[in-house]
């Protein structure tokens, strides 16, 4: 999949949404990234798996670990394509914890897999979880990536790279136009199933 094909898929399947979004950071935006829905078709979940296999140019993984939930179908399709184990963490209490007897050996070669990069800030909690069950953290992968300058501390890719515009509520053009504004994932039943 080129990055123009890929750009179409995900304007096609609705994951990339326009509007007037209010994101986790306070920031308003005109787009919204929701890459549950390029995934819902299993078809097209293996596509993108084998395609960030492909991106991988280093060491193969013996495992791949991802953050729930975004990374969960992403994450297990990568690691079918890699021929590894897929385990995966999940937040308790605001921490991504290890859990369901899921254990890291000791110098596995992992790669993490997101859905999308956005802060950057569950990839280094994942990565921290991996160091301190002396894993050995060779990257990290994704879909999308809307990190901008930002860097992780180890070689990371992304099959597509987006530069989403955000504001500070006083500067919003679209609070300035009167356009509603919405919280991601609250909304129901436009292009979900
Ligand atoms: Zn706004």
């Amino acid at each position: 999949m080129t990055e123009k094909n890929l750009r179409e898929y995900l304007n096609r399947s609705g994951a990339i949404l326009k509007g007037h979004f209010l994101l986790s950071s306070g920031r308003h935006s005109d787009n919204y990234i929701q890459c549950a829905l390029a995934l819902k078709n299993p078809r097209k979940a293996a596509i993108l798996g084998k395609c960030l296999k492909k991106l991988w140019r280093g060491k193969k993984p013996d495992l791949i670990l991802s953050p729930a939930m975004g990374g969960l179908i992403i994450g297990h399709e990568t690691a079918k394509a890699f021929g590894c184990d897929f385990i995966f963490l999940e937040r308790v209490g605001g921490k991504l914890l290890l859990r369901r007897s899921f254990r890291i050996k000791t110098d596995a070669n992992i790669i993490i897999v997101e859905d999308v990069f956005t802060t950057g800030k569950s990839t280094m909690e994942t990565f921290a979880v991996a160091e301190k069950e002396k894993g050995k953290v060779l990257g990290a992968l994704s879909i999308v990536d809307r990190m901008g300058k930002r860097k992780f501390p180890f070689p990371s890719k992304s099959l597509l790279k987006l530069r989403l515009k955000t504001y500070p509520p006083s500067a919003c053009p679209l609070c300035a136009g009167g356009i509603p504004i919405e919280k991601p994932g609250s909304r129901r039943g436009r292009k979900e199933i």
